[in-house]
């Protein structure tokens, strides 16, 4: 990324620990009926992880400390008699000969892996496994998924808001830096801050060289001077009707994919991303200058209310002015968005038997995780994966 460019099997969403890796790291989840929470935070604990998110009420690790305790639960699987193949992307599956249940899969350097069963959980940016998926005669369906920008704010501003301190006033020191949260609903879609990163950066997580993808990070310590969040509205499988007839049930990735190579025009490469004012944005101009930012590759001024659809963007307008009815300034002067953010959660979700989890069409499949469409986080995934593991191991018992 250093160069402008994106290692398309290697990235913030791809490689080791996947996109949990580089990740911001909140803990945070509404999944705490899905399973047990508290032993995913145990097991990161014992990896290394610090032990106050035992106890915080929003547990943070930070994108500095998770690579260490990614590497350290490798040496567990490892030390239990697992295997790690690194360099090793599927690019097909094996099957019975009667084609009804799993026996393997193919990586593109031809190696091949036998297996009775196998956990397809391979995030929500692998779009070829959702066009091999397709290519194999196994079922897919679209899902709602939601599309717009980062909005950046200085830390101090979100600080003064949240702690009630006067403008002259900074935080004291043994606060952490502010967070928020804003959702409303406008016209049956909902418009909403996601993964809010305080004292964090905006970065690029693009998984091919023809697009830009904004997502955000921080450190454990959350010192940057800058606060950012997705801003971002849903969009109903019915919103992508004008993709459906090319693309068929891809129409969500396809929608996502024409923003994220139409940022990247509009930024103008070396993976700069088109940014706005917030007031500019609201008023319908170009910014002739724009505000400073965290997100290192560059921005690059662009009128983003042209770059969205329509129907994002009056929903952005309308969820912006209430906002800042609510929170003065929050579309204020020192509020800037940064495009596009399109990977909020998958557009697509493999079906899976309720009881056995496997994939319908394939006996031994087991979609799993945020790109099979059952996980929306860190937590989330991990208990999803939890399952699928004990439901293959029933399975496989009998
Ligand atoms: C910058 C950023 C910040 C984030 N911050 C947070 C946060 O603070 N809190 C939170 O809860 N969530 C956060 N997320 C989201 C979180 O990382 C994901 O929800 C979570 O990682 C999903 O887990 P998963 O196991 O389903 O898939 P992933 O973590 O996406 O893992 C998929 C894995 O599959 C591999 N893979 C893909 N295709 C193939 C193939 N063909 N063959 C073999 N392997 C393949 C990938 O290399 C990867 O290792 C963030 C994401 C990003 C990118």
């Amino acid at each position: 990324l250093r160069q402008g460019t994106v290692m398309e099997d290697s990235n913030y969403c791809f490689g080791e620990g996947g996109a949990g890796t580089f990740s911001d790291g909140k803990l945070f989840t509404r999944a705490t009926k899905r399973g047990p929470v508290r032993e995913v935070y145990e097991i990161f604990v014992a990896h290394g992880a610090p032990r106050e998110i035992l106890t915080d009420a929003h547990p943070h690790i930070g994108s500095n400390l998770l690579p260490s305790v990614v590497k350290a639960i490798r040496e567990s699987i490892l030390s239990a008699g697992g295997e790690i193949h690194f360099n090793a992307r599927v690019e097909h599956l094996l099957r019975s000969a009667d084609g009804r249940r799993i026996r393997g899969a193919v990586c593109a350097d031809g190696r091949e892996f036998a297996a009775d069963a196998v956990l397809l959980a391979t995030g929500h940016s692998a779009r070829d496994v959702y066009r091999m998926m397709l290519a194999e005669g196994l079922a897919l369906e679209q899902k709602p998924f939601a599309v717009g920008v980062r909005i950046e704010h200085p830390q101090a501003f979100v600080d003064a808001r949240q702690y009630h301190l006067r403008p002259d006033r900074k935080r004291p020191e043994q606060l952490p830096a502010a967070r928020y949260s804003v959702t409303t609903t406008i016209r049956d879609r909902g418009v909403h801050s996601f993964c809010m990163c305080p004292g964090g950066f905006i970065v690029p997580a693009a998984t091919e060289n023809d697009e830009v993808v904004v997502n955000g990070m921080s450190l454990a310590r959350r010192d940057s001077p800058f606060a950012n969040a997705g801003f971002v509205v849903s969009v109903h499988p019915e919103d992508t009707e004008s993709f459906r007839r090319e693309h068929g049930v891809l129409a969500g990735v396809a929608y996502q994919k024409a923003l994220e190579t139409a940022s990247s025009r509009a930024g103008g490469g070396m993976q700069k991303a088109p940014a706005q004012k917030v007031e500019d944005f609201l008023n319908g101009r170009v910014s002739s200058s724009l505000l400073p930012t965290s997100y290192h590759p560059g921005i690059t001024s662009h009128p983003l209310h042209e770059l969205l659809p329509g129907e994002i963007v009056w929903r952005m307008r309308e969820g912006l002015r209430q906002f800042d009815h609510k929170w003065r300034g929050f579309a204020g002067a020192s509020a800037q968005l940064i495009g596009c953010e399109t990977r909020t959660s998958s557009p697509v979700r493999i079906p899976r038997d309720p009881a056995t989890l496997e994939h319908p069409g394939l006996e031994g499949l087991y979609p799993c995780g945020e790109g099979a469409g059952y996980a929306g986080g860190i937590v989330s995934a991990a208990l999803d994966g939890r399952r699928c593991a004990e439901a293959m191991a029933r399975q496989m018992s009998r």
